[in-house]
């Protein structure tokens, strides 16, 4: 029998006497040789303890300091990279170049936010001088600054093993912030949580922080994450992944006696409406980039185009036939695991049930040797129907897309008015014609976190002005990013310091800005 590898609390293990569970090649249906204890309830709450224990001196690392520290996490991903592509396409059956190009973007994402608490003027610095002659009152001397929240959970997404796991954006952001982070690993990729776990802690050693700074948590169920959400050490929580999931957790957090943020990332049906001149000028050209964006990585990314929106009419039926048929020559390929599988063969079948729905590209039943291969599946509707039918709204996670036609701009327009948060909506046609759909424009810019123009919204670049957030069902706090340097915001809180003697206040709050940040003094922003 296998060693049985176990959660990293802090510097040491934790013990194999929990439940175990394997991870399975979703390509091959095989088990993998390696098991993994579930913690048990008093790991969860050592590593919940240690990182209470670790908050202060991580608040008190200035920005010079985080950033050695994020480089050096960033330098020991990379340099187990070749580990990773063969743990993370074993857990995953993704490819080798995509796991390579994941690796670069989790590596890129710790070295972005290093940039940015290094030149450290995201802290938001305020300062108001005291005015003690003001009539009829004197102003008090009031200074601000973003500080960090404290512990942080996250959870790791089962659709991005590196970039959105262990040492993904969620954990990236946290420790730029300050925050210790506990990492509750996916049940699918184990292995890859573990590979990225060691180099996480072998940064925090190396540059002596404390042991509470990181921890990794494992839990074949779902009480591990349920008891570190209510674990009172815990100040916020980040998650990827399932709408119901993020919702629970969201009411577990809500419903405790001190109540703490949840930004939870959950389900985007990224709606793309097409201006008229789209079916009659570009119908092809737009039908092979949908369909690339479609497929792209089986479906399996938050921002796939689930639904679009064209007008009826001979070039709309020219359309749907054409792409119907380009999505039925891709080949079928495995998903990340079986959940997914089951949850994509599920809403495919509903969907194929539904009355008023077209069924344009079947998905076939086949699931290959490992169970978990999918195919493409199209379906159309009217617009008339998909307003009356509110499933037909709903997330299906995968390969699939729903064509819906409309009479005119009107039933367009009904339909964004009546859309769910979404991360992100895409419209195609003229910049004329766009000029002359600022109704449009409008109506989704309330609805969505990204809009779009002649852009498919697969592939999230992560810099400083992204937004992949949205309001509620894409995220559960709609004024946030979980990509991008924003995401730091997440995991920090204003602190306002009244009347404090100058030598007491942070380095950002002094009047000679030694960092040379950016602030607002007095109300002028320099
Ligand atoms: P998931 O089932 O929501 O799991 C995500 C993480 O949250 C896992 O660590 C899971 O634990 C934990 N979790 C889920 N529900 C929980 C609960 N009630 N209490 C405590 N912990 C909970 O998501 P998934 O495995 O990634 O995929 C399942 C479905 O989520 C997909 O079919 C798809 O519909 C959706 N999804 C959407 C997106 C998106 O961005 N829109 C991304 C990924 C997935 P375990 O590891 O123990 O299960």
């Amino acid at each position: 029998m296998s060693e049985i590898e176990t959660s990293l609390i802090g510097f040491s293990r934790g013990d194999a006497s929990g439940d175990t569970f394997y991870a399975s090649n979703p390509a091959t249906g095989k088990e993998l040789v390696a098991a993994y204890a579930s913690a048990a309830d008093a790991e969860v709450d050592r590593a919940a303890e240690l990182a209470e224990k670790a908050a202060g001196s991580l608040a008190g690392l200035s920005g010079a300091e985080k950033a050695k520290f994020l480089r050096a996490v960033a330098d020991n991903v990379d340099g187990i990279v070749e580990d990773l592509v063969t743990i993370v396409t074993s857990e995953t059956g993704l490819p080798e170049p995509r796991v390579r190009g994941e690796t670069g973007r989790t590596s890129g994402q710790f070295r972005l936010f290093a940039d940015l608490v290094e030149e450290g003027s995201w802290v938001d610095a305020r300062i108001d001088h005291a005015m003690p002659d003001r009539q009829p009152i004197p102003k008090p001397d009031l200074r601000s600054m973003l500080r960090p929240i404290g512990p942080v959970g996250v959870f790791c997404a089962s659709n991005f093993p590196l970039a959105f796991s262990v040492a993904g954006g969620d954990t990236a952001s946290a420790l730029a912030s300050g925050c210790p982070v506990i990492v509750k690993a996916h049940h699918a990729h184990p292995g890859s949580a573990l590979a990225v776990g060691h180099a996480v802690i072998a940064a925090v050693k190396s540059c002596g922080l404390p042991e509470g700074t990181f921890s990794l948590l494992y839990g074949g169920g779902r009480t591990v994450g349920q008891r570190l959400v209510k674990h009172p050490a815990l100040k916020a929580v980040g998650f990827t992944g399932s709408r119901s999931g993020g919702r629970a957790l969201f009411d577990l957090a809500a419903a405790r006696p001190e109540p703490i943020p949840v930004y939870a990332e959950m389900s985007s049906v990224n709606p793309i409406f097409l201006l008229p001149s789209v079916l009659s000028d570009r119908s092809e050209g737009f039908a092979t980039g949908l369909q690339g964006s479609a497929v792209m990585g089986v479906g399996q990314f938050c921002t796939n185009p689930g639904v679009v929106i064209h007008e009826k009419g001979d070039a709309g039926d020219a359309f749907k036939s054409a792409y119907a048929e380009l999505m039925s020559q891709a080949p079928a390929s495995a998903m990340l695991h079986s959940g997914i599988r089951d949850a994509y063969g599920d809403g495919v079948t509903a969907r194929s049930e539904s009355s008023n729905v077209e069924v344009l590209t079947d998905a076939g039943a086949g699931r290959g040797a490992g169970g978990c291969e999918a195919s493409a599946s199209v379906f159309a509707t009217d617009a008339r129907s998909y307003l009356a039918d509110a499933s037909l709204a709903d997330e299906v996670f995968g390969p699939s897309t729903l064509l819906v036609a409309c009479e005119g701009r009107e039933e367009m327009l009904e339909i964004a008015g009546a859309l769910e948060g979404q991360l992100t909506a895409s419209i195609f046609g003229e910049p004329e014609e766009l000029a002359e759909h600022q109704d449009l424009v409008d109506v989704l810019e309330t609805k969505v976190g990204r809009l779009l123009f002649n852009q498919f919204p697969t592939g999230v670049e992560v810099c400083h002005s992204m937004v992949h957030g949205g309001p509620y069902p894409a995220t559960t706090d709609g004024r946030s990013t979980s990509v991008g340097t924003g995401a730091i915001l997440r995991f920090a809180r204003p602190v306002c310091y009244q009347g404090f003697p100058t030598e007491r206040l942070p380095e950002e709050l002094k009047d000679e800005n030694s960092l040379g940040i950016k602030r607002v003094v007095d109300g002028n922003r320099g």
